[in-house]
């Protein structure tokens, strides 16, 4: 049993869609969207969530805490897990790959998948 939530778009009440259209005869009006499964938990649509970030990303970034200086992907952090396919397509074989020296590191299809599995200091 999950509940309705409010859809928080706001604008969503402004697109006239029919299931939007509630009400007895004579006093319809168009409603904010409810639903149990909503975009990030909030959003009944992608429109809706544009509409909110459009709004208030500037406010939301300054409460959260705005970044004020560059971040940097180091050598020790630039791994990737990726897989390159033999000349016929049927096999796989997969490999750790230094985004920024480009050097490659054989590994295991279990290493792949074992999300735990990292040469990354930092995840
Ligand atoms: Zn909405």
């Amino acid at each position: 049993m999950s509940e309705l939530k409010y859809c928080q778009g706001p604008e969503c009440h402004q697109y006239t869609t029919q299931d939007r259209l509630k009400g007895m005869k004579g006093n319809k009006t168009f409603q904010t969207r409810r639903r149990s499964n909503l975009v990030f938990g909030e959003f009944c649509d992608t429109r809706c969530q544009y509409d909110w970030l459009s709004k208030y990303a500037t406010q939301a970034v300054n409460h959260f805490g705005r970044l004020k200086e560059v971040k940097h992907l180091t050598e020790e952090n630039a791994w990737t897990k990726t897989y390159d396919w033999d000349r016929n397509y049927e096999n796989r074989s997969y490999v750790y790959r230094n985004q920024i020296t480009k050097e490659q590191r054989p590994l295991t299809e279990e290493q792949y998948h074992d999300s735990n599995y990292t040469l990354n200091e930092r995840g």
